[in-house]
């Protein structure tokens, strides 16, 4: 592999801070406290204006701001611990894996996925399913996973969203500053490395960027290249085109392309795991690959059958990409006689039969041509199971052949540096090496009620001066009615119950169940002397229309004077919105129409954070709520997609509100904590924690799937 560098940008900087430049090249740093502190204080303001980017602020802070730092003893202690610490993990050689994976440790695991949630300044995300690949990632490196990652470097990023004064959301689309990135060019011999796939009439170039998180290497595809044609250049340039002409290129550009760009790399992994079924098409390209060297294809697949791992987060038919044939025979065709299967014998491969017609399921290609399949919550494996029982019809549902590991976090990438402060005394320093150990967290019993209200206090007067702020630079920017200022949030008051909802806004969320009697609501939020807010962020897809409708009904009725200002949306949900909402509120609200939720991922950061959850048992929660560390909404059990059922949730979330959740929170004693309250939260920390983490969850895909494909 030493053939292929990355094209390390230089970047002056004084000797003595050298170091920082690698550091901002690795997100590392993003999980590290300490670590992104080195570059938050060089300027706080700039390090706010710059959206936490690092590259950007070693730029652009003042030469003499640089020579001065260096005198601070502080600063400069800090600085050599972080690369203490930085060295010591990049070289680690006791990791989780080396201990208990022998087998693991010699072979590689490839983790494609069409999205990366990493962090705010690398835009390729547009929700859970990639926060989750982030996390995954993230975890890997921790645990010395030898993963790599293959996924799409989207040079337009995932849009940011503007709301008008009547609640449309406007996408803007920002080209990305590639040289602002955490992102390398790979190269080799000093020219671009790319690959090519075939499509009928012309092929397609595509170059590499590699992104290092910790001790793993993300690399992304991106046909933006000279060779290509325009209309072929901005292929990789957004998250999710709507139109299927260019959504089943793409996922022929990561299942083929990405498979192509390993083997060019070098890159040659024993375990090739699929987030979703985007990139299923990869299944394929291994086959080719053994078909061309003179298997056949029954036994192609076979071989490499048990080496797949495919996860599937989507608990409706629908919910899956689905291509109808005709738009299989416009870009496949040249496939299935590579493979010496005729179009018939192709088709059987994954043929769906839907309502309109036949189509081609990467859903039903990943599952059959992999051996380790899951669901990601217990509810959701046995939906997937019943979903798609069809494909083995000689097995009851319970038998088919679909696992579950539920979903988790990366703890250190979503947890208050202050919370994680109070831990570290009262936990010891190294509890984040055995935060999946449920036992540690029995001692969160004996943690002080006022060091950790006091925490949460502060987290949450954090969170109120972040929106102020962002609310204040929107007015700034201009083209803001006065009313959006109110309806952005500068009324919140943060000594008042703080509720969060913030998701995509795909309708199956019900975003607007708590809306749907506003004037009981209004009753409830102005209450004397116990007075609500709610905060709501969420994008809706730009070309989701009933996802954008429900935004602005919910923005209708934020900007309604009767709510005092305390109810409040946020434009432009991303990751660090996410981590001041997750850390900052008194309680996460979900109300998803059972059981789509498969699993979800924000009310475990809000639960590790002591926020508590009040949910529908849906995914996550279902396995997660003991009567104590929340509050569910409705039962647990099957319900019929109806009005009278929206009407009972809403009823159960109202009573809960007004009984239970509003009164508990302003129950005080003389020294004005709510002390049932606390005792909630810590029940919320210590069981959220550890169950939900990723490294809970990574250890569990390599136990049950990925050490099983190795074998
Ligand atoms: C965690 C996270 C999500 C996932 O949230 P769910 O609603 O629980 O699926 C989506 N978007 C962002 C920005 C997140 O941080």
């Amino acid at each position: 592999m030493t053939n292929f560098q990355t094209q390390f940008p230089s970047i002056d900087l004084p000797k003595k801070l050298a170091r920082l430049a690698e550091l901002a090249y690795n997100l590392w740093w993003t999980w590290q406290p300490e670590a992104g502190r080195l570059f938050a204080q060089l300027d706080r303001a700039m390090w706010e204006r710059l959206n936490h980017n690092p590259i950007r602020m070693l730029h652009e802070v003042e030469r003499a701001r640089l020579n001065e730092i260096i005198k601070d003893k502080d600063y400069m202690n800090s600085y050599k611990r972080v690369f203490a610490d930085f060295d010591s993990y990049m070289s680690q050689q006791d990791t989780w894996t080396q201990q208990t994976q022998p087998k693991i440790d010699s072979n590689s695991i490839a983790y494609f996925s069409m999205e990366f949630g990493l962090h705010e300044t690398l835009p390729i995300y547009s929700g859970g399913l990639g926060v989750l690949a982030g996390d995954h990632l993230k975890e890997a490196s921790d645990l010395g996973l030898p993963l790599t990652g293959v996924g799409f470097m989207y040079a337009q990023g995932y849009f940011s969203q503007r709301i008008s004064e009547d609640g449309w959301q406007e996408a803007l689309n920002n080209p990305l500053i590639f040289e602002n990135l955490p992102a390398l060019l790979v190269l080799k011999d000093g020219k671009p490395v790319t690959v090519s796939v075939e499509l009928p009439d012309r092929k397609i170039s595509l170059q590499v960027w590699e992104v290092r998180v910790g001790r793993i290497a993300l690399y992304l595809l991106d046909s933006n290249v000279d060779s290509n044609s325009d209309y072929d250049r901005v292929l990789t340039a957004r998250l999710y085109w709507s139109d299927l002409d260019r959504r089943i290129m793409q996922e022929v550009m990561l299942g083929i392309g990405g498979v192509r760009m390993l083997r060019v790399l070098n890159v040659n992994p024993a375990v090739w795991h699929m987030n979703e079924g985007h990139a299923a098409f990869l299944t394929l390209e291994r086959a080719r690959e053994l078909v061309e060297k003179g298997d056949t294809f029954e036994t192609a697949i076979e071989k490499t059958r048990g080496q797949n791992v495919f996860t599937t987060h989507t608990p409706v038919p629908a919910g899956n990409d689905e291509f109808p044939l005709w738009l299989m025979d416009k870009y496949l065709a040249a496939v299935w006689p590579q493979l010496g299967l005729n179009r018939e014998q192709f088709y059987d491969l994954a043929r769906h039969e839907q309502s309109y017609g036949e189509t081609f399921s990467m859903g039903v290609l990943a599952l059959r041509s992999s051996n380790g399949r899951n669901g990601v919550s217990e509810l959701h494996g046995h939906v997937a199971r019943d979903m798609w029982k069809f494909l083995w019809s000689d097995k009851k549902v319970d038998d088919v052949p679909i696992t579950h590991i539920t979903n988790g976090v990366h703890t250190a990438n979503w947890m208050a540096r202050r919370l994680r402060m109070l831990l570290d005394v009262h936990l010891g320093e190294s509890w984040m090496e055995r935060l999946d150990e449920t036992e540690l967290w029995d001692k969160l019993d004996s943690l002080s009620d006022e060091a950790l209200w006091e925490v949460r206090q502060h987290l949450k007067r954090k969170m109120n001066f972040y929106l102020r702020e962002r609310v204040r630079d929107r007015w700034t920017i201009g083209g803001f009615h006065p009313v959006q200022v109110v309806s952005a949030g500068v009324m919140l008051n943060p000594y008042v119950l703080t509720i969060g909802f913030a998701r995509r806004f795909a309708t199956y969320k019900r975003a607007s169940l708590i809306l749907s009697d506003v004037e009981r609501l209004l009753d409830v939020i102005n209450r004397p002397n116990m007075p609500v807010q709610i905060v709501f962020a969420g994008k809706a897809h730009p070309a989701d229309e009933p996802g954008k409708q429900l935004i602005q009904k919910i923005y209708r009725t934020v900007k309604r004077a009767e709510t005092g200002g305390r109810l409040v949306f946020v434009e432009d949900y991303d990751m660090n919105l996410a981590r001041y909402l997750v850390q900052g509120v008194d309680v996460w609200l979900n109300t998803p129409r059972r059981p789509l939720e498969a699993s979800g991922t924000s009310g475990m950061k809000a639960g590790l954070n002591g926020a508590l959850n009040f949910s529908i048992l849906d995914g996550w929660w279902r396995e997660s709520f003991n009567g104590k560390n929340g509050w569910s909404i409705g039962e647990d059990k099957h319900t019929e997609v109806t009005d009278a059922q929206d009407q009972a949730d809403a009823k159960d979330l109202y009573n809960k509100l007004e009984n239970e959740i509003i009164p508990m929170y302003y129950e005080r004693d003389i020294n004005n904590i709510p002390v049932e309250w606390v005792g909630r939260m810590k029940e919320s920390i210590k069981t959220v924690t550890p169950q939900f983490s990723t490294r809970r969850m990574v250890k569990e895909y390599v136990e049950k799937l990925y050490s099983k494909a190795i074998e």
